[in-house]
């Protein structure tokens, strides 16, 4: 039987729907969310990505300032900016596009960001909070895995949950998401990496398998588990156009329930980035 396709796409217009609600109470309470973007250099997928962050702010009520910088703008100047946008009280959210210019060190201008405006929720200090169990803000595209599991009503808590991939801005903080003692966590997590002595051997007990590897295809069917969820993180250029991970034809036919890409995960990231922006605002208010 194949698989429920989980609609990402639906389910952020459900969470921008809402952040938008909030965008508006604290509007009305004189504190309009606002996000600072800083992009550099002229990498065009990210210029993609900050597009579509910026289009999304305008349309639930967030304000955006932009600022695009040439590749070439040292690392002193960079933190200048962001300096200044840690003392401006207008802005709630900074969010400085990755990858950053080979000759900036990207550690040391994350840490810049005042942790109270950390729109990203990549600053050490929200991440220490995420795997104390207290976040304000989480990562976005993790937090949004979190919401697609939530808001399709699939069990985390007990359930074996595989992820694949253990980046800093995929694997790691959604493995400390979901090993939370709370709602919509409780997982029993493993987090697999190119060191994973047998992968299948992981990914075919998984009742929640997620693929984070940046390669096409790296899951196939016959390393799912009848009757899993599959998260796709994947977002692969191939000739055949956008693709994720996960062989979807053939893993759908094993699946209860998976996502497509595009139209799966990658919704949820800019919702969720929204949504931190106005947790953000919220608690320089509170
Ligand atoms: P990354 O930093 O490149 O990390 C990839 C991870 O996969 C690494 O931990 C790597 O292990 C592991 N890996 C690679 N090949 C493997 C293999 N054959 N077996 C087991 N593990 C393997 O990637 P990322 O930034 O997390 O992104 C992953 C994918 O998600 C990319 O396609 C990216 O474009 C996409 N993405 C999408 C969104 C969205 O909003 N939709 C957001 C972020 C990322 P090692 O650590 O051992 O190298």
């Amino acid at each position: 039987m194949a698989a429920q396709i989980i609609d990402g796409k639906a389910i952020a217009a459900e969470v921008r729907a809402e952040v938008a609600e909030e965008a508006k109470a604290l509007a009305d309470r004189g504190v309009t969310p606002g996000l600072a973007t800083v992009l550099v250099g002229d990498d065009p997928a990210s210029h993609v990505y900050v597009r579509a962050k910026r289009k999304a702010c305008a349309e639930v009520g967030v304000r955006s300032w932009d600022h695009d910088l040439p590749a070439s703008t040292p690392q002193e100047d960079l933190l200048e900016l962001i300096a200044g946008l840690n003392a401006n009280d207008e802005v709630h959210g900074i969010l400085v596009q990755l990858p950053l210019p080979e000759h900036v060190d990207e550690d040391v201008v994350l840490d810049a960001v005042s942790p109270h405006k950390d729109a990203d929720g990549f600053h050490p200090y929200n991440l220490g909070r995420l795997v104390t169990g207290n976040p304000v803000v989480a990562p976005a595209t993790p937090a949004g895995i979190q919401q697609l599991l939530i808001r399709s009503n699939v069990e985390t808590s007990g359930a074996d949950v595989v992820i694949v991939g253990r980046s800093n801005i995929v694997g790691k903080p959604l493995a400390n998401l979901l090993v939370q003692k709370a709602a919509g966590a409780n997982a029993t997590v493993t987090v697999c990496h190119t060191a994973t002595r047998d992968l299948a051997e992981h990914t075919v007990r998984a009742d929640i398998l997620v693929a984070a590897v940046g390669r096409a295809h790296a899951i196939t069917s016959p390393m799912i588990k009848p009757g899993a969820v599959v998260i796709d993180v994947g977002v692969n250029r191939t000739e055949d156009g956008l693709v994720g991970d996960v062989d979807f034809e053939a893993a759908r036919e094993v699946a209860a329930a998976i996502t497509p890409v595009p139209g799966g995960v990658g919704p949820m990231t800019i919702a969720m980035l929204l949504k931190n922006v106005c947790a953000l605002a919220r608690a320089s208010v509170a």
